[in-house]
């Protein structure tokens, strides 16, 4: 419906993927139902899991992304920019590629906005200089910097000779920004130590503000909130790596969130439930997987509790877990239902957790213009499939995304 937020997940697996079942991270949204989209985190074969796509329903496209909002600079998370921006900033139009630079337009407009922390427009900039690339429209990197970050200037690079191809400008000098390039802004924090108000667009029922600030990973990692300002004010919040998001919960309350989608990259699970997995000690999965920066289910659960989600789905799934569409058996069934049940029972009230994969699509309803009550007004399409769930619709959904080709249905939707 017009009003409804939509995210697809394109990437559910962590930094030990691609597995069989998940491309690593990568997430679409579409908030402002104008067309445009926007996405959280750009892991390699990301452009080619847009083209994998189900066609159960209408499938996001990447040449509708208008902004990119990256969480942290692990290569699970950036190493699929270069080729996502080469795919949808188009090639220059034949023989001119000389002419296209940023010098020759005063104009700011660029296709593409890219939102991140400090070195992301080095890495961006760099890998589009030593790569050759030439395109026709535009991007920008915008740096949401701390006071230690160092600031990558935005040189303009020396005009080339028209007709004359030559080497890459400014090449050696980090500086000196692509011919692509447009200057991006270098945001720092407020006093609260959050990026607020970072981007903003015209959502159905109001504006959609970006708020950023940072959480605990192994290295600087940033969550993103996502709110709108009118209507029915709903919030997601996506965080990206982290063993202690806590620093951002400012931004996660008053409203809580719609949705939270919150790492779980790693699990104890059960001898009873998965004799393998089993093998491997409580402890030692919890201390193995803090001191690598990241979350267990139960953390994920009890962070939904502290904000008070009303949605919260479980991400990063570490390479060792299966994805509903590697295989049917029942191990994967006991192993992905633990996992969810285990962040369900910390998130508590009954509330249901889901896991993941790669696809997934999550319907956050808004106001049907027609109806006179908030968040219903949809049709009983989907509502075998709501957040609260049990674990054998959940299989059902699962069994039903294996039959997604040239199936029509949109049974793998939920809210
Ligand atoms: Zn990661
Ligand atoms: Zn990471």
């Amino acid at each position: 419906m017009a009003g409804d937020m939509e995210l697809t997940f394109l990437g559910t697996s962590s930094g030990g993927g691609p597995t069989r079942a998940r491309n690593c991270s990568s997430l679409v949204c579409d908030l402002l139902r104008d067309g445009s989209l926007w996405m959280v985190d750009c892991a390699e074969g990301t452009i080619r899991q847009f083209q994998f796509q189900p066609q159960a329903y209408p499938n996001v496209k990447a040449s509708k992304v208008t902004k990119l909002f990256i969480t942290h600079m692990h290569a699970d998370h950036i190493m699929g920019i270069i080729t996502f921006l080469r795919s949808v900033l188009h090639p220059p139009p034949n023989g001119s590629w000389h002419i296209l630079s940023n010098l020759d337009s005063h104009s700011i407009w660029c296709k593409v906005e890219i939102y991140g922390p400090a070195g992301l427009r080095s890495f961006v900039r760099q890998n589009f200089k030593m790569t050759f690339t030439h395109t026709a429209d535009c991007y920008a990197v915008h740096e949401l910097l701390t006071l230690k970050d160092q600031i990558t200037p935005c040189n303009n690079p020396v005009p080339l000779q028209a007709g004359v191809p030559g080497t890459p400008v400014g090449f050696q000098d980090w500086n000196v920004m692509h011919q692509s390039e447009k200057c991006g802004r270098d945001i720092y924090p407020d006093e609260d130590n959050f990026w607020r108000g970072i981007a903003t667009g015209e959502g159905r029922f109001g504006r959609i503000i970006v708020d950023a600030g940072p959480i605990c990973h192994r290295d600087p990692c940033i969550g993103y909130a996502f709110r709108e300002n009118a209507g029915p004010q709903r919030k997601i919040v996506i965080l990206g790596d982290t063993s202690d998001p806590s620093a951002i919960v400012p931004l996660c309350i008053d409203p809580s969130p719609a949705l939270l989608i919150h790492e779980a990259t790693d699990a104890h699970i059960p001898y009873q439930v998965d004799v393998k997995l089993g093998r491997r000690d409580e402890e030692e999965v919890l201390s193995k997987t803090l001191s690598r920066g990241h979350s267990s289910p139960a953390m994920a659960g009890a962070f939904a509790r502290l904000v008070d989600a009303q949605r919260l789905v479980l991400n990063h799934i570490g390479a060792r877990f299966p994805g509903p569409t590697e295989d049917r058996s029942h191990r994967n069934w006991h192993l992905l239902s633990e996992i969810q049940d285990q962040a369900s029972r910390a998130w508590g009230k009954g509330r249901q957790a889901k896991i993941a994969y790669d696809y997934m699509r999550i319907v956050i309803p808004g106001r049907d213009p027609d109806a006179n009550e908030l968040y219903l007004g949809r049709s009983g399409r989907y509502k075998g499939l709501s957040i609260s769930e049990s674990t054998s619709s959940y299989r059902h959904q699962a069994s039903r995304y294996h039959q997604l080709d040239g199936d029509n249905s949109t049974d793998h939707r939920y809210r």
